[in-house]
């Protein structure tokens, strides 16, 4: 019989509980930073309404816009924001740009539903809107469930209108119907990934009918109105704009003892958040720090608010030109680049005692054991992936052993269960050094995804060493 406290030898690797690890000042900055983050999710439920809360936050502060920024010194910090969607946050360091940057890259855009461009026709007594939706998502999860709408229209005349419509308590919801168990024998055939098609993710928007008795289409004609004398919209101009469906209601605590959090969009706002934490309390430091908050990260980073669009690049040639006071040219930027370290903010994918067969146990990441670094991502044999190399893992454990950073390693699941990528790669191509780091997500891209509290923290902490400290 062993001793009730083993002793280990210390060639061992092993990873222990966060919560096992701290102390007691630091378990109350676990809850109070959570709270914070609930805050932060509820504020921002799409891409753009989180660029719009981080630059609220960023001004608060003490960050300006980019555009104001006339000389770069070592402290000033700034923002840059791209077509709404997507936000870097800068805080300049004491050493020249070309000596590279220390970059947390993470992206605020999670799966939805967006709204089609010709969207309205009533049925049997209905209004409802099409829909295609938006990133990788499992359809059966998002039928009978409350839904809230946000986005914006650009009317005729060119006026932009913002739509938020859901989340307010006295706010009506929007709802997908699903079949009723009595009537679903053909359907309970079907397999999970068909047994919902996207073409049946029809939006309920309306039951009323106008009371014009010549209109042929009084159900459709009623909402027509509604929109009417509340945005100015008709029609038309639901082809100029970008409206999402996305889960009603806010993020909640989950279990007695409140060590979790569900909420919708974790992927990827948990390490937006952190990262904002993180650049907000950077001081002294030697090399740049970027907190840079994308779109588009869940169908392939394309597009000018993706991780592939040159605004990242622009923006430090910007910057190289600030710093000099001279035209930068294109080898100052690819120096800078090169130079430059990368924490490819992203969540990883936590081991669920519940389906534990998708993943191996030793390279799985554990809610609760810490912020995850995962080497490389891919699939089918790391098909696609970004494998950081071993220098630059060696150096982000070093950094995170010093600091005293709870971390642990993962993987996607096991070898050939799947995969996934991402925005690393694309950052890497530019012979930048990148790893992915991040929280460990249960029930990714469902409605509603759990996260630990511990874990967030950790995420926080680690980001913050890695912007404070030269690599
Ligand atoms: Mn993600
Ligand atoms: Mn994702």
């Amino acid at each position: 019989m062993a001793d009730k406290k083993e002793k280990k030898s210390p060639l061992f690797y092993e990873r222990n509980f966060v919560w096992e690890e701290i102390d007691e000042k630091a378990k109350k900055a676990v809850f109070s930073v959570s709270e914070d983050y609930k805050a932060f999710l509820d504020a921002g439920k799409t891409e753009r309404e989180s660029v719009k809360e981080a630059i609220r936050r960023a001004e608060k502060e003490g960050f300006v816009p980019f555009s104001s920024v006339k000389k770069l010194t070592a402290g000033t910090k700034f923002y840059c924001e791209n077509k709404g969607k997507m936000v870097a946050l800068v805080v300049v360091g004491k050493e020249p740009l070309e000596k590279g940057l220390n970059v947390v890259g993470s992206h605020v855009d999670a799966p939805r539903i967006d709204i089609k461009q010709n969207p309205m026709y009533e049925d049997s007594g209905l209004t409802l809107l099409k829909t295609h939706y938006y990133g990788g998502i499992r359809k059966y999860q998002w039928v009978a469930t409350p839904l809230a709408l946000y986005g914006k229209v650009i009317k005729r005349d060119g006026q932009s209108v913002d739509i938020a419509v859901g989340d307010k308590d006295e706010d009506p919801i929007f709802y997908i119907s699903d079949l009723l168990p009595h009537l679903a024998k053909d359907q309970n055939t079907k397999t999970l990934r068909e047994g919902i098609e996207g073409e049946s993710l029809n939006v309920i928007v309306g039951s009323l009918p106008h009371d014009d008795k010549d209109e042929k289409n009084k159900f459709k004609r009623n909402i027509l109105e509604i929109l009417n004398q509340k945005y100015g919209i008709e029609e038309e101009d639901f082809i100029s704009a970008e409206l999402e469906i996305v889960p009603a209601g806010k993020a909640r605590d989950v279990g007695f003892d409140r060590g979790l959090i569900a909420a919708y969009g974790h992927d990827d706002r948990v390490c937006a958040f952190t990262s904002l934490r993180a650049i907000f309390e950077v001081k002294n430091n030697a090399k740049t720090a970027v907190a840079l908050l994308v779109d588009k990260e869940e169908v392939g980073s394309e597009g000018s608010t993706g991780m592939h669009s040159e605004f990242f690049n622009n923006l430090v040639s910007e910057m190289i030109e600030l710093e000099n006071s001279k035209r930068s040219n294109g080898l100052t930027l690819r120096r800078t680049l090169a130079n430059s370290s990368v924490l490819s903010a992203d969540v990883a994918a936590a081991l669920d005692p519940t389906y534990p067969s998708v993943s191996e146990k030793l390279n799985t990441a554990v809610i609760g054991k810490g912020v995850t670094i995962v080497k490389y991502t891919g699939s089918g044999g790391k098909g696609g992936c970004n494998d950081a190399n071993a220098e630059f893992v060696g150096k982000i454990r070093k950094l995170f052993n010093d600091n005293k950073i709870n971390w642990q390693t993962s993987e996607l699941g096991k070898v050939d269960q799947g995969g996934g990528g991402t925005i690393a790669y694309i950052l890497a191509n530019h012979n930048m050094d990148v790893v992915d780091i991040g929280v460990p997500v249960i029930s990714m891209h469902a409605p509603y995804e759990v996260v630990s509290k511990t874990d967030v923290y950790e995420t926080y902490k680690a980001y913050l060493a890695f912007y404070n400290n030269y690599l």
